[in-house]
């Protein structure tokens, strides 16, 4: 990991959450060369990490380990210097020019936030109203017939899209 060096307080832009959108977020800004701070409370890389085999990521035409995948992204961030700090993000003040993210290993400050935090997975079996189709990510049911594919979560998507369907 990137270890924050100086104690620098002031970004061009502070990332929250260290997951695909974040790491991709911070791999950007870093390489553009934007004072660039990550924020990531727990393992880098997201929920990814917890898949045993990623099959539907470009570029690995057999399947990559989600933690294997989660690393590798972090190694491209780290290859262009981008900070990441441990802690988790406690409160946010993005009134004003300069925005103040509160964490708890103190404040920093930043002319732009973006907020890369996930979703909450869902449990297994979410039931639709639509019979044959339940709400969930292609990895939790593979019994369950897909309706909908989305990035992100599954889940949220396809209740979205019932909603839809239904109406
Ligand atoms: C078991 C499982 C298997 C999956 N398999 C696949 C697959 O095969 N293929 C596929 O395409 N997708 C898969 N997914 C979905 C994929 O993991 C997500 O789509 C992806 O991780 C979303 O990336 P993200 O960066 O938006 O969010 P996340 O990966 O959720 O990252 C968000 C990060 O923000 C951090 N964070 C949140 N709040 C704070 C805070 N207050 N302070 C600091 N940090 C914070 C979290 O700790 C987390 O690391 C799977 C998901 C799961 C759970």
């Amino acid at each position: 990991m990137t270890e924050l060096s100086k104690k620098k307080s002031s970004y061009d832009i502070i990332i929250i959450g260290g997951g695909p959108a974040g790491l991709t977020a911070g791999i950007y800004t870093a390489r553009g060369r934007l004072s660039s701070l990550l924020i990531e409370r727990g393992l880098i890389g997201g929920l990814i990490t917890e898949t045993e085999l990623v099959e539907n990521f470009p570029g690995f035409p057999q399947g990559v380990s989600g933690f294997e995948l989660g690393e590798l992204m972090h190694q491209q961030a780290q290859k262009y210097g981008l900070p990441i700090l441990v802690a988790e993000v406690t409160g946010l003040k993005l009134k004003g020019k300069q925005k103040i993210v509160e964490t708890t290993e103190g404040s920093y400050s930043a002319r732009a936030v973006i907020i890369a935090s996930g979703a909450i997975p869902t449990n297994n079996k979410l039931e639709t109203a639509i019979p044959g189709i339940f709400a969930v990510g292609d990895v939790r049911a593979s019994s369950a017939r897909q309706a909908v594919v989305a990035a992100g979560d599954g889940a949220t998507a396809a209740i979205y899209a019932e909603k839809f369907l239904t109406g």
